[in-house]
């Protein structure tokens, strides 16, 4: 089956407009919803595109397998459909989890997967020693097989759902959309989060 988030990417290659000017007209028609209240709605074309070109976000966090269609939402991170089965079994507290393609979208929930990504989470875990190669939690060896189950459960994990939480509600509550590089230039206080977040 074609990707749908890549093809969707490849509709607005052509555009004059920059594709986060026309990200940012969704994600403000998502805040202003003039034809209806649903709080809720199809991940946007061009936030999906937006999605699909943050660094990392070929690939699935936990595993790497090509073409992650499922989301950890609190971590903005995207995984392929067996991690996704794993992060289900950890629980709505630990990480809730959303596909790109068929289920619908908060604004807070889009904010978080704009703002988040895979190289971000990958950075982040192995800084806290959180990655496949010679770490462990709780003196379990994390391997390929273990390392969802292991590392979203740790003080680290929490700590970064946390901050992403902080940071998602700062964004919006600060106007348009105007992107990831945008929100770290305008967020003094997040800058000093970057070590962590980034
Ligand atoms: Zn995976």
């Amino acid at each position: 089956m074609a990707p749908a988030a890549i093809l969707r990417s490849h509709d607005f290659a052509d555009s004059d407009i920059p594709l986060i000017d026309i990200a940012s007209d969704e994600i403000e028609r998502m805040r202003n919803p003039k034809d209806d209240c649903r709080r809720y709605h199809s991940f946007p074309p061009a936030c999906l595109a937006l999605l699909m070109s943050i660094e990392g976000n070929h690939r699935c966090v936990d595993c790497g397998e090509p073409n992650p269609q499922w989301a950890a939402v609190r971590y903005g991170g995207l995984l392929c459909l067996q991690c996704s089965g794993v992060h289900r079994s950890l629980g709505v507290q630990v990480s809730s989890v959303r596909s790109i393609s068929m289920d619908d979208w908060s604004l807070e929930e889009l904010l978080s997967m704009l703002e988040g990504g895979n190289r971000q989470l990958t950075g982040f875990f192995e800084r806290h020693a959180l990655s496949v190669e010679g770490c462990s939690v709780n003196s379990k060896t994390i391997t390929p097989e273990n390392v969802t189950r292991l590392r979203y459960k740790t003080k680290a994990a929490l700590f970064y759902r946390k901050q992403m939480e902080l940071h998602v509600q700062k964004i919006l509550d600060s106007g348009p959309y105007r992107g990831r590089e945008s929100s770290r230039r305008n967020h003094c206080h997040l800058e000093r989060r970057n070590t962590t977040l980034e």
